[in-house]
């Protein structure tokens, strides 16, 4: 390393590593199941007459239009790059570097650590149990933490925490942390958001996303739902001119009343594929579902996970290995695609177990 940058940078980041994407490492491939994007591209209209003023931080339309959307009051909201900038933003406002903790329950989405690491905040773990439940009595036991991060739809596992397990987190911490409900996945598990439960638990906050069901994961435009007061301290963290104006104008089109009519039929597009790509997945030899499928993924564990991962790869076809995380040996997460993607994972998977022999 360069001498000032090794004498210079933040010493916790002398650790981490540069995200990276897959796609980063496999620019040559053509079937991306990798991400959780949706296979939908829809069409969108921009009107470059402003582009010569600064974007509103808070863009009307965007926000009047998602709090109609999921029935909340616009000061109940603020919008972000994607997500991931509304889970960086509750990290630096509610935590104190070098001092607080947040909580997350692993096998999970991985950028709650990844966010909290660089602002030098601290991680306590609570697995999962066997069956991918929240640990409750192992997260109220944890006194110190200021946020707790609970993904449902779990990214990877694909399940719905249980309604009394959150609430009870929720009492809990009722007087000494944030519980933040992770939704990024909700528009597949509609039965199962928070966002109507705002106003009874002032510690909730409820994050959502254009990423995933709206097919909109290249503009970077997600939510974060949450009491007046939780808002308005986010708003005191949030960069000046956070949403560019084709991303607000995007965003208004994507949840005006056709937008969301195209994104309910989608939706259920995709549900259907999903059913379908399950039940021939788990007809496969030596292939077994792990998890839940109320997202738009599924995840199998299968022995040779390493090798069917560099075959598909080498046949332009990529989905995620999961191997890593906690509990989910040689698992792979494939997002569901449209019908010919679909087919074709199902095809190589097929070719590879023929290659290779895996009896059931
Ligand atoms: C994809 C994803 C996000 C990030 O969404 P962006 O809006 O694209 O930043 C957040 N949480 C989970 C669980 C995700 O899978």
């Amino acid at each position: 390393m360069n001498d000032l940058v090794a004498k210079l940078i933040n010493e916790n980041l002398i650790p981490l590593k540069p995200y990276e994407s897959a796609r980063r490492l496999y620019s040559g491939g053509q079937d991306w199941l990798n991400a959780n994007e949706s296979p939908f591209a829809n069409d969108y209209r921009v009107d470059s007459s402003n582009f010569n003023r600064y974007p509103s931080c808070q863009p009307k339309r965007v926000v009047d239009a998602y709090a109609g959307y999921v029935g909340v009051s616009p000061d109940q909201l603020i919008v972000t790059r994607g997500a991931d900038e509304g889970i960086e933003l509750l990290i630096r406002t509610f935590c104190t570097p070098g001092k607080d903790n947040i909580l997350i329950c692993p096998p999970t989405y991985g950028m709650y650590a990844i966010s909290a690491e660089t602002c030098d905040i601290g991680v306590k773990t609570v697995p999962l149990t066997d069956g991918f439940a929240l640990n409750t009595e192992a997260i109220c036991d944890q006194d110190d933490v200021n946020l707790v991060f609970i993904c449902s739809p779990n990214n990877p596992t694909g399940t719905r925490a249980a309604i009394n397990d959150v609430e009870k987190v929720l009492s809990h911490f009722k007087d000494s942390a944030l519980v933040v409900m992770d939704e990024a996945y909700i528009e597949f598990d509609s039965e199962g958001s928070w966002v109507d439960k705002l106003s009874q638990y002032p510690n909730l906050v409820v994050l959502r996303t254009l990423s995933k069901a709206f097919g909109l994961a290249g503009l970077r435009c997600g939510f974060t739902l949450a009491s007046e007061e939780i808002i308005q301290s986010l708003l005191k963290v949030i960069a000046p001119y956070p949403i560019p104006e084709p991303v607000a104008q995007i965003a208004a089109q994507a949840l005006n009343k056709e937008g969301l009519a195209r994104v309910a039929l989608q939706v259920e597009t995709l549900n259907n594929h999903r059913q379908a790509l399950k039940s021939q997945l788990a007809n496969r030899p030596g292939i077994t579902l792990v998890g839940d499928t109320t997202a738009n993924f599924v995840l199998f564990r299968f022995e040779k996970s390493q090798a069917l991962m560099a075959y598909l790869v080498e046949n332009g076809m990529l989905i995620r290995d999961q191997s890593k995380q906690l509990n989910l040996k040689n698992c792979l997460r494939a997002t569901v695609g449209n019908e010919e993607q679909n087919a074709r994972l199902l095809t190589l998977i097929d070719s590879f177990i023929e290659q290779t022999g895996v009896s059931a």
